[in-house]
């Protein structure tokens, strides 16, 4: 059997004739930059991320890029991230010439561990970007708490994690002071090339966020501050206008997809339930943890990614390919530990939770249409490994 890690034809199979005809409206309009479908995505959008405004922009890289920017980051000032995310998180600071400053994970999400947070703020620090990572909300409640503290400003890196639920019910994105999201193709909610967009609730940074996307100009051909061209095409917005409608539907498969993985998984290879966060006899493969599943609300967990991690990773992951089975690692280099960041010299004991992640870790196929016992023969692969 294969089962692919992704397979994007299975979705774009369910919608072909309604995604094709927004693209040849888009087409026949000629209303190629921003516009009307641009306009229509942002409404949606501002209103299921439980935010006032939201605003389109060319990648959710740009999207993080364009927020620091708003806040006026300058060189030498520094933002705190976890060293555990995507590279564009600690990328974007690093652009700007400002300083990332790296947290180390929790043990149970993998999202930056907030009670290591406060020790690294200084007078220079100048934001906190939180990373929802796999399609869970971070700890917000103690990281806003942190930050209102020192008054600094949070900015939600929620790439991974559209429409997902704290604990509060709130979505993320909405919490901080701007939130941030992709839909390149992997993300749950995916466009047919790069795009992104940025959130927020309040009026005066919503209406530098939207010049800055376009140059920092208003009106036209004046420019108050130096923007970029950060803006959205109206194709992908067109895409994406069709597929939203089917976001809360995937999001749904996807957890019950990673309900499946956790039942067969018991059933096959293990003795415990899941979010055990120690390797031992019994427990040679530990599951992912939603961690705010006990709050009834809906959304806990978006299953962007289903990450378990196994202490023979690596032979593991040659062993599925072997198998037809399809896995990667997110993330095998953890930011204190990237060439580019050689110059923060970083302790890389100071990160034991991150670099056991990094060396640990592996990610599963967990995509809506995935059929069940397409699962159930991962699960026995990976248990046939493990148990010889
Ligand atoms: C995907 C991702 C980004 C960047 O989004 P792009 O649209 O690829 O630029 C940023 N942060 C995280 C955590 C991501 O997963």
């Amino acid at each position: 059997m294969q089962v692919p890690l992704l397979d994007l034809r299975a979705q774009y199979q369910s919608l072909k004739p309604e995604l094709e005809k927004a693209i040849l409206n888009v087409a026949e309009t000629q209303m190629l930059i921003l516009g009307k479908e641009v306009d229509s995505l942002e409404k949606t959008l501002a209103d299921y991320c439980d935010s006032k405004y939201a605003v389109g922009v060319s990648s959710g890289t740009d999207a993080l890029l364009m927020a620091l920017m708003a806040l006026d980051i300058q060189p030498g000032d520094e933002v705190i991230l976890p060293t555990y995310s995507f590279f564009a998180t600690a990328g974007v600071v690093a652009r700007l010439n400002a300083i990332p400053v790296f947290v180390d994970s929790d043990p149970v999400s993998f999202n930056i561990n907030s009670a290591l947070i406060e020790e690294k703020i200084t007078e220079k620090t100048k934001a906190i970007i939180p990373v929802h990572l796999y399609g869970q909300s971070a700890d917000l409640d103690e990281i806003l708490a942190i930050a209102n503290r020192h008054n600094i400003p949070v900015i939600e890196d929620g790439a991974q994690a559209i429409g997902a639920q704290y604990k509060n019910g709130k979505r993320v994105g909405s919490m901080g002071l701007i939130g941030c999201f992709s839909f390149y193709p992997t993300k749950n909610l995916g466009a047919f090339g790069d795009g992104g967009l940025v959130t927020t609730n309040d009026e005066q940074m919503y209406i530098k966020l939207k010049q800055m996307r376009n140059h920092g100009m208003e009106p036209k051909y004046h420019h108050k501050f130096v923007g970029g061209n950060f803006r959205l095409d109206a194709l992908q917005a067109a895409v994406l206008n069709v597929k939203f409608p089917h976001l809360h539907k995937w999001h749904q498969a996807r957890r019950d997809n990673a309900t499946l993985y956790n039942k067969y998984f018991k059933q096959y290879c293990l003795s415990e339930a899941p979010g055990i966060t120690e390797f031992d006899a019994n427990n040679k493969v530990l599951l992912p943890k939603a961690v705010f599943a006990d709050s009834n609300h809906t959304d806990n967990h978006i299953y962007n990614q289903y990450i378990i991690r196994v202490e023979k990773r690596d032979e593991l992951r040659a062993f599925m390919s072997e198998h037809g089975v399809g896995s990667e690692i997110y993330y095998p280099v953890p930011f204190h530990r990237q060439e580019c960041f050689a110059y923060l010299n970083c302790n890389d004991e100071d990160f034991p939770i991150a670099n056991a992640c990094a060396e640990t870790s592996i990610a599963l196929p967990i995509y809506p249409e995935l059929a069940k016992e397409q699962i159930e023969y991962v699960v026995k692969v990976i248990s046939n490994f493990i148990n010889p």
